[in-house]
């Protein structure tokens, strides 16, 4: 679950408020920053969005590839 491995990541860096993640984007493999902040309900993401991946953890996507993919594609990631 993608909030499990989130929560993992805060658990090794527990002095860290913000992670911040330099992946490439799984679909148009651009450089994409995402800047991960603890909230209430769970986490915020900024830059991007990660979701879960059969291969790796997870796979990152950029902002612009999130928004097309939300239109063609409900499923949240
Ligand atoms: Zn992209």
């Amino acid at each position: 679950m993608m909030l499990e491995i989130l929560k993992k990541m805060f658990e090794v860096t527990p002095e860290r408020s913000t992670i911040v993640l330099k992946e490439k984007c799984s679909a148009c493999e651009c450089e994409v920053q995402i800047n991960i902040t603890p909230t209430s309900g769970g986490y915020g993401l900024n830059g991007g969005a990660l979701f879960e991946s059969s291969t790796d953890e997870y796979s990152a996507i950029c902002a612009a590839c999130y928004k097309a993919n939300q239109k063609n594609n409900r499923k949240k990631v």
